[in-house]
């Protein structure tokens, strides 16, 4: 085992957490795995039913006292966990790396992502807001306020495992909440680790149990969640396949759900855009991650008046990619997660060909080490709206491109699938940019102009519309989805009006 996992005390542990206490669980085992070189880094035994249980009681009782700590208070132990996670930022952050194959870079970048939450958290500890009303009956004050919700199932994707844990937990955690964690059990190690962190710190203020963690299978504990009416919030980031599952199990119970979803994301290269810029957004946003990101970059919009000039380049720049290890120096493309990530690339790849799509660049598997990992060439396909493939989410590094010749046509095309998460525009046309920013522009939940369609900061609010499920975390007022609104009348008076001028006099 390497030093840095025995440092974040990754050594025998078992995945249900309650109350501080790691339960000694009888599940299944499942091996979480290097997909750098297919190795097995340690295994996990499953959470069952009886477990899950168990942890969300332990959250049940942590709640009804966490709930009535002040939310300063509540923000000064956020303040603390932030501490402890830059205290683990390196080994953390070369946890996520090992195990779903982001560059070093990214692996610490979501941890300071994480570590930015819990100071946004801080902030909002003391800034969380009711509005003053003025009443119409004489006498009254009417004003709003928030209270803790309650418990607050995540559930979450594996290709951030971290960091979209934390945009929940840490607003849920400074709006009162308790938080029951359902990680992806293709990244159990970084949810186990992070959990730990954050668990000595809540531990040592006596609110053990506020956070708690069951890694296990969908049909033993993730439909168990969304179908528990203990959890008035469920908040699921994956797959659209996913959401829709959850969406209907929660709406059932009329419960909330705040889903993040599948993306297919497009940049539009305008005629007078600085093709410097956008080639490096194009690469970053369709190669980075290995296409693995709900914001990746899936289809191109150039103009035709550039498009040739830029493909070209681009192809070049696709040449010029190191793919490999993401340990490894000078390396900008890891590996997909799993062998079914590969198959799912390899699919995409033919159909968009049978389809009519042609091929510019990649289409294959990439050998890794010693004949491992789960390697594949980013792909580039000259494609057309008639290839049905290009308007679904394929989790891997494929590019379909597409020509124009008029703005407002690209916008339309932009818009016209049935993902609404990332967009961007490259021009350095004031009236091109601003129609891609008005209500006749982009009909997505990010719209960006001069930037690509990857990466987020947390200051605003993250999420999409149409099939990406509407939901938005992190930051602008997104703490209210982790809240309860309570309207609030006082008479201070010595009569007794109605509203709406209502006579009722006995
Ligand atoms: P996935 O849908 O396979 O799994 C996501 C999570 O949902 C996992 O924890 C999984 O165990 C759980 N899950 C699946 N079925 C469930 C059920 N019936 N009940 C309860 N839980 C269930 O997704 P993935 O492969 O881990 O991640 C990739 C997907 O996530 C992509 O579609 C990507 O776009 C999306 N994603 C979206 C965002 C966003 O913010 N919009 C962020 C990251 C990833």
């Amino acid at each position: 085992m390497q030093p840095f996992l025995t440092r974040l005390g990754l050594v025998a542990s078992n995945p249900g957490a309650a109350a501080g206490a790691f339960i000694d669980t009888k599940g299944r085992e499942v091996a979480s795995v290097d997909p750098a070189t297919g190795d097995v880094i340690a295994s996990v035994r499953l959470a069952s039913r009886a477990d899950y249980e168990t942890v969300v009681a332990a959250a049940e009782k942590a709640f009804v006292k966490w709930r009535m700590v002040p939310a300063p208070q509540r923000g000064e132990i956020v303040r603390q966990i932030a501490e402890a996670l830059r205290a683990h930022k390196d080994d953390l952050g070369r946890l996520v790396t090992l195990e779903v194959g982001k560059l070093l870079s990214e692996g610490l970048g979501e941890v300071q992502e994480g570590i930015d939450v819990c100071d946004y958290a801080v902030g909002l500890s003391r800034s969380m807001a009711g509005l003053t009303l003025h009443s119409e009956r004489p006498n009254h004050r009417m004003y709003e306020q928030w209270h803790p919700l309650g418990l607050v199932g995540v559930i979450t994707a594996f290709n951030f495992p971290h960091a979209v844990w934390a945009w929940n937990s840490m607003l849920g955690l400074v709006c009162g909440d308790a938080v029951v964690w359902k990680p992806s059990i293709k990244a159990p190690l970084t949810a186990i680790a992070t959990h730990k962190i954050c668990e000595e710190v809540l531990a040592k203020h006596g609110h053990s149990g506020v956070f708690g963690l069951v890694i296990g299978e969908d049909k033993e504990v993730g439909e168990a969640m969304i179908h528990d009416h203990r959890f008035p919030l469920i908040s699921a980031t994956g797959s659209t396949r996913m959401g829709k599952i959850v969406g209907k199990a929660v709406a059932e119970r009329l419960g909330r759900s705040l889903l993040e979803l599948g993306g297919n994301n497009a940049i539009i290269v305008n005629k007078d855009a600085d093709l410097d810029l956008a080639l490096r957004a194009v690469a970053f946003g369709a190669v980075g991650t290995a296409g693995q990101r709900c914001t990746s970059t899936r289809r191109l919009y150039l103009h035709e008046d550039i498009a040739d000039t830029f493909l070209t380049r681009l192809v070049k720049v696709y040449g010029s990619i190191k793919i490999g290890n993401p340990q490894e120096d000078g390396v900008l493309c890891g590996p997909l997660i799993d062998e079914d990530a590969v198959r799912m690339y390899e699919h995409a790849v033919k159909t968009a060909q049978e389809q009519g799509g042609k091929l510019l660049y990649g289409g294959e598997r990439l050998p890794g080490g010693a004949g491992k990992g789960t390697y594949v060439k980013p792909s580039i396909v000259a494609c057309s709206e008639a290839i049905a493939m290009s308007r679904e989410e394929t989790f891997a590094p494929i590019l379909y491109v597409f020509r124009f010749k008029d703005v407002d046509d690209a916008i339309d095309r932009n818009n016209a699938v049935v993902q609404g998460l990332s967009s961007s525009m490259f021009t350095d046309s004031f009236r091109a940019a601003e129609t891609f920013l008005s209500a006749r522009g982009s009909d997505c939940g990010i719209a960006n102009i001069n930037i690509g369609t990857s990466g987020a900061e947390i200051g605003g609010a993250f999420g999409g519309e149409k099939e990406t499920g509407g939901g938005r975390e992190s930051g602008s007022d997104s703490w209210k989805a982790y809240m309860r609104r309570q309207t609030c009348t006082m008479n201070w008076g010595k009569d007794l009006p109605l509203a709406q001028g209502v006579k009722f006099d006995i």
